[in-house]
């Protein structure tokens, strides 16, 4: 469907005030947890979301984006406007879609397995590169939601670390849909528990530099628990339109 110019134009004004906003929610929780601005990533998960919507936000300064389909980041890969931003990957990935996009991304947010570890490996070596990869923890223990169990990252990780092609730059969660905030705030500081934990124990190939949590809902409340990146989607976009 052809996008009327008005709408197109209202539509990135829009972008514009949100990211506006964000920036200013971001900056102060932030201030309340005691960082500085730098010191926490803002990338956009930029799913059903147009190219030139998405380029619009990187004009106002989004440094980071993220896309969770494959198919989908192919299909908008030429579109993008990457000299200025890092394009991630932050959804559920199958080993054999790794090959689709191992050259076009800067990071790897949901490995949890180590079969999807070898993978990843095994093509980053086939581009001549080390992958950065997070390591997705089921931080809720949720049946059929990816991620790690808690209890068995410690495992996984030990093997991840013995991969060549691979480094582990963090952890990733996707927390339960909550009720109230102090209900998801209490995945938040379990997930940072954890980081900081694995922090503390040095291996090789891995460096726990990024903790990635927190969407449009809670993304500031996420920020106060210590997560250094957000990922941000409908509050920056709008409310996605998964028909087109
Ligand atoms: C869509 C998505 C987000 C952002 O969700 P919003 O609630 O729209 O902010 C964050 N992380 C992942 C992995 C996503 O797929």
């Amino acid at each position: 469907m052809e996008r009327s110019s008005d709408e197109l134009r209202e539509k990135l004004r829009s972008v514009e005030e949100n990211y506006r906003i964000i920036e200013e929610n971001i900056s102060k929780a932030c201030e309340k947890s005691g960082r500085e601005r730098k010191d926490v990533i803002f990338l956009a998960a930029t799913k059903t979301v147009d190219p030139e919507v998405i380029n619009h936000a990187i004009s106002q300064g989004l440094r980071f984006i993220g896309e969770n389909r494959a198919q989908e980041l192919l299909s908008k890969y030429d579109r993008y406007d990457l000299e200025n931003c890092e394009l991630q990957f932050i959804g559920h990935l199958q080993s054999n879609k790794v090959r689709q996009i191992i050259d076009k991304v800067s990071l790897i947010q949901s490995v949890d397995s180590v079969k999807l570890a070898n993978e990843v490996a095994r093509q980053a070596k086939l581009h001549n590169k080390t992958m950065d990869i997070l390591v997705e923890v089921n931080i809720g223990r949720e049946e059929n939601k990816s991620g790690v169990m808690p209890e068995q990252l410690d495992e996984l990780l030990g093997k991840i670390s013995e991969i060549d092609g691979i480094f582990v730059k963090g952890l990733m969660a996707i927390p339960p849909i909550c009720e109230k905030k102090s209900e998801i705030c209490k995945y938040f500081e379990d997930m940072h528990k954890i980081f900081i934990d694995i922090s503390g124990k040095k291996s090789d190939n891995v460096s726990m530099d990024i903790l990635s949590m927190g969407m449009s809902d809670d993304y500031e409340e996420a920020i106060l628990c210590g997560a250094n990146m957000v990922r941000v989607g409908s509050s920056l976009f709008g409310k996605r339109n998964y028909a087109k």
